[in-house]
């Protein structure tokens, strides 16, 4: 069967990580999870100086200068997603609020998409993938034979991304602080000047409010059957 492109789009926390994942195990695609490597390069910055947690003033110069030598791999490890930074295993890190909570701006910023964009293509040039973000089907593949765009009220988002912190056991956090932040990234990512968060014309909506996950994963494997064969 035909070995295609698969593009997921969509609002913070709506699962479509793990529904993303998912559908990469059944089908045998490759999985990559861009906001990790927007988180990354967060990471990065927050901990060499280049920006401030509190402020969230960035030295664009600075990052820019080190850009083109982050870099930032992804393994799959015991059936588990693992993002590295110049070799480090990062995946706790690059989760934590501080990282959440500082990710939008600089993935705002046009030299850091067009750098983790071209590495993006690179991996994704010869099809057989599974790619989510905000800007996949837009920019990264606009010729993705299925992009799906996945979308739940900001309410039931923030409930679900609190119960899995709470399982991380990161529980100092209150349901409205985490909606917050969820919404804030939704206005950032929505509203910036490059490249901002849109639903490509020909991408399918999933809002998955209501679904359960294995309702959701049944509808975008019958998506991803029907894309290949075509
Ligand atoms: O997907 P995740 O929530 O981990 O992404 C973290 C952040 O990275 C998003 O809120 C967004 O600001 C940014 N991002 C992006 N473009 C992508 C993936 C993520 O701007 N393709």
């Amino acid at each position: 069967m035909k070995k295609i492109t698969i593009a997921f789009d969509g609002h913070s926390s709506c699962g479509k990580s793990t529904m993303a994942k998912t559908l990469a195990e059944k089908l045998g695609y490759l999985y990559v999870d861009t906001g990790a490597m927007y988180r990354a390069v967060t990471l990065y910055a927050l901990r060499n100086g280049i920006m401030d947690g509190k402020s969230k003033t960035i030295d664009e110069a600075a990052l820019q200068n080190v850009i083109g030598s982050i870099e930032i791999t992804q393994k799959r490890e015991d059936g588990k997603v693992r993002t590295y930074l110049n070799g480090e295993c990062v995946e706790t890190e690059i989760r934590q609020m501080e990282v959440s909570s500082c990710v939008s701006p600089i993935a705002a910023l046009g030299f850091v998409r067009k750098q983790l964009v071209a590495c993006q293509q690179q991996m994704g040039k010869d099809g057989g993938i599974v790619m989510d973000g905000r800007d996949i089907g837009t920019v990264v593949f606009p010729h993705a034979e299925l992009k799906v765009f996945v979308t739940a009220s900001a309410e039931v988002r923030a409930q679900r991304r609190l119960a899995e912190l709470q399982a991380k056991g990161d529980t100092k956090l209150t349901l409205a602080e985490v909606q917050k932040n969820i919404e804030e990234r939704d206005y950032i990512d929505s509203h910036r000047e490059v490249t901002p968060l849109v639903q490509a014309p020909d991408a399918l909506l999933l809002d998955n409010s209501n679904l359960t996950i294995e309702q959701q994963n049944e509808m975008v494997l019958e998506w991803a059957r029907k894309a290949m064969q075509k």
